[in-house]
């Protein structure tokens, strides 16, 4: 068990972790991806596989989605393995006139910023979602909008990091961070040995923390856990990503009109039919710390939920359900920053809900942090220290 040497160590082997290592390795850095269990055994494989743009606020928050679609589509070109790529573009559908008016309003803020939303009508909706309720107001599009499988996708990406010579060390802890007497990163202790290294990239997503408190800072990400039920595979219920509207409300903790415990458990309907047409159906949120156990009575909000929307589901068997936890940030939005106080030390996590669509732009970014090049977006929103300049 000698002692290794790296360029880069990234610690996580979860979607992060992996497009982080690829854009690294692409860039010829000798990097070691250090996973503690399987590639994608962390949030990457508990989650759905969507890549939205609209979801998000207009700005830069949706500039960077955009961003991340488009590097998704030149990944199917160069990754080594196929992940279930597809862009039907997604809706967002309304169950009242009050938020209709809401919807048209997020829709001339996207529209502004040159973004492809439209409208919807009560035909619209009929007309290509035949089991739809019959009482939808409406809803909006985002055109873009994509979707992945997003355990293939990770191993697309660590397939093809490895073939440019990235080592991947799984069921490998990472025990300890050394620094020099500066207080910059020297390597990284694991349960199978130390690595040698000054740089070193926190993408361990909900254990983030746990990381940073390696070199004694405090990184403000928490789990909040989300449930989804797979469906048995049944006829065609819809081809893209339905959700209703006040989802919106539910990510950004804004008040909504549901029942105690859809309120509660924080479920609004996030219906996804996959490339098998097992439909993933979603979800909650919750903060109940690391706790992954499956709550029935949130899958039976979730199962009423998708029943309110689309009444056919109370005769389609559910397959099985998963919980996973989200890499949550007090702001909503990742961490993908070096850290100042600490020379050498990288963090790119805290994505949310939102890691599968910003894995690409996240890596690419990091990538370009760490060798010194410009970013491909501005990366101001996404510094670690905002959080030291605000209560946390
Ligand atoms: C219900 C649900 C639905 C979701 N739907 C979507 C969606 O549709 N679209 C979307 O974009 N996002 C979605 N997400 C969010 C997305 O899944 C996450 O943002 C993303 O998976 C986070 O990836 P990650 O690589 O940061 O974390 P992870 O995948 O958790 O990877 C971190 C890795 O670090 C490893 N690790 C931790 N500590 C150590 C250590 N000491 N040593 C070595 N390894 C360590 C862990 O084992 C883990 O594999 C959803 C999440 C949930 C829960």
């Amino acid at each position: 068990m000698g002692n290794e040497t790296a360029d880069v160590v990234v610690i996580g082997g979860g979607i992060i972790g992996m497009a982080t290592s690829y854009y690294l390795s692409k860039l010829g850095l000798d990097v070691v991806v250090v996973e503690k269990g399987e590639i994608a055994g962390g949030t990457s494989s508990k989650c759905d596989g969507n890549i939205l743009a609209i979801d998000k606020e207009p700005g830069f928050d949706s500039q960077m989605s955009l961003k991340s679609q488009e590097l998704v589509t030149e990944l199917v070109k160069e990754l080594d393995e196929e992940f279930e790529y597809r862009a039907p573009g997604s809706i967002l559908v309304c169950e009242n006139e009050e938020e209709m008016v809401a919807a048209n309003a997020w829709v001339e803020h996207q529209k502004q910023a040159g973004l492809p939303f439209r409208m919807l009508d009560r035909n619209d909706i009929k007309s290509e979602w035949k089991y739809m309720a019959d009482d939808i107001y409406g809803g909006l599009e985002c055109a873009t909008d994509s979707t992945v499988n997003p355990v293939l996708f990770t191993y697309a990406l660590a397939v093809t990091a490895k073939r440019l010579g990235v080592r991947l060390k799984t069921h490998t802890t990472v025990t300890k961070i050394r620094l020099d007497a500066n207080g910059a990163v020297e390597g990284v202790e694991t349960s199978s040995g130390l690595i040698y290294t000054k740089q070193v990239v926190n993408a361990a997503g909900v254990w983030s923390k746990h990381i940073g408190q390696m070199v004694g800072i405090e990184v403000p990400i928490e789990p909040r856990k989300g449930h989804i039920l797979v469906s048995s595979r049944t006829k065609s219920i819809g081809t893209r990503k339905v959700m209703e509207f006040s989802y919106l409300m539910s990510k950004f903790g804004k008040e909504r009109k549901v029942d105690e415990e859809t309120e509660k458990y924080g479920v609004a309907l996030v219906f996804e039919p996959t490339a098998s047409q097992n439909f993933l159906i979603g979800s909650s949120r919750e903060f109940v710390g690391f706790q992954t156990q499956i709550n029935v009575d949130v899958i039976r909000c979730i199962a009423r939920r998708a029943i309110r929307f689309f009444p056919v589901m109370k005769d389609i068997p559910i397959l099985r359900s998963y919980c996973g936890l989200r890499p949550w940030t007090p702001d909503h939005l990742p961490i993908v920053s070096r850290v100042e106080e600490v020379p050498g030390f990288y963090i790119a996590a805290g994505h949310e809900g939102d890691g599968i669509s910003l894995a690409a732009i996240t890596g690419k970014v990091m990538s370009e942090l760490i060798t010194d090049q410009k970013t491909t977006i501005t990366t101001d929103p996404l510094r670690y220290d905002r959080f030291q300049k605000t209560e946390v």
